[in-house]
């Protein structure tokens, strides 16, 4: 299967003013597959925002490559195609609002494309039904909470029918319920072959995915399953700790070795 995206060697060093900065990413090679689930975790400040900037041509390499379906991202003429194929809902989705009332700015997407009438409709409908907003199709974006802006952030890149979507803690405002619904989203995405990276600090949100990356310091130390990731020695060096469940199931195993092993996976956090 070809990669939806690519990176290569990619290494990023922000301008800044006088000072000397670290890169704040190194040496970073990736693949991101169709129909995949990814989570890309670390601490703050380990270069993941500026990673999934690198992924639709908002962030440029400072040496190395990152190709959308083939075409490179430093070059101008590629963007559009780009910034069609990879939506990215940000974690202050206020920054993302363009019209005066929700059905615009979902539509506002599907128009630059240049789609009918028909097409357009039918795509906002449907987006507005995926992130439960047909009670606000009229209201202004502006008087929405953050967690429905979340939310009209989301489908204003569902409208847009990308072959990657990547959430950038774009949770983070979204309530318990919000939350379930993203996750809900993000599983049928990935059932219709998109590939979702979601970028986060939550373990147990990320015991849910296909495959984690973890970032530190700007380079990749880490990539496999989840399950492979909980058990590996050197996540306090990474900044992470393990989900509360799974730390206390697996100091309950220490005294009770005769407890199931499904205690000390992470598919225990699939059935809290
Ligand atoms: P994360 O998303 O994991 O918290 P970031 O990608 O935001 O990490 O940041 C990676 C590194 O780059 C950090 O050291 C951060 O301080 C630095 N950085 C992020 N944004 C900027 C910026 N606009 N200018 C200068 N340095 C930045």
């Amino acid at each position: 299967m070809q990669p939806l995206i690519t990176t290569e060697k990619v290494t990023f060093r922000y301008a800044t003013e006088g000072g000397k900065s670290e890169n704040a990413l190194e040496d970073v090679s990736l693949a991101f597959y169709p129909g995949e689930f990814v989570a890309i975790l670390g601490a703050n400040g380990s270069g993941k925002t500026t990673l999934a900037r690198h992924l639709n041509a908002l962030l440029l390499p400072t040496s190395g490559k990152v190709f959308v379906r083939g075409l490179d991202t430093r070059e101008r003429f590629n963007l559009k195609r780009i910034r069609q194929t990879v939506g990215m809902v940000f974690q202050h989705p206020e920054d993302q609002i363009v019209a005066t009332t929700v059905e615009e700015d979902i539509a506002f997407g599907p128009e630059n494309l240049g789609l009918p009438t028909s097409e357009i409709r039918r795509r906002v409908d449907e987006a507005i039904m995926a992130v439960g907003l047909e009670a606000h199709r009229q209201r202004s974006p502006h008087l929405l909470s953050a967690g429905q802006m979340q939310r009209l952030a989301l489908a204003g890149v569902l409208a847009m029918r990308p072959d990657v979507v990547i959430f950038d803690e774009a949770t983070t405002m979204l309530d318990p319920a919000g939350r379930r619904m993203a996750m809900e989203l993000m599983q049928n995405l990935r059932a219709d072959g998109v590939a979702v990276l979601f970028v986060t600090h939550d373990m147990e949100e990320a015991a849910l995915a296909d495959r984690v990356i973890v970032l530190n310091r700007g380079r990749v130390v880490f990539e496999g399953s989840p399950a492979e990731m909980f058990r590996h020695s050197q996540l306090d060096d990474w900044g992470l700790t393990l989900p509360p469940a799974l730390a206390l199931a697996r100091r309950l195993r220490a005294f009770f070795p005769e407890l199931p092993d499904v205690l000390t996976t992470p598919e225990l956090l699939h059935h809290l």
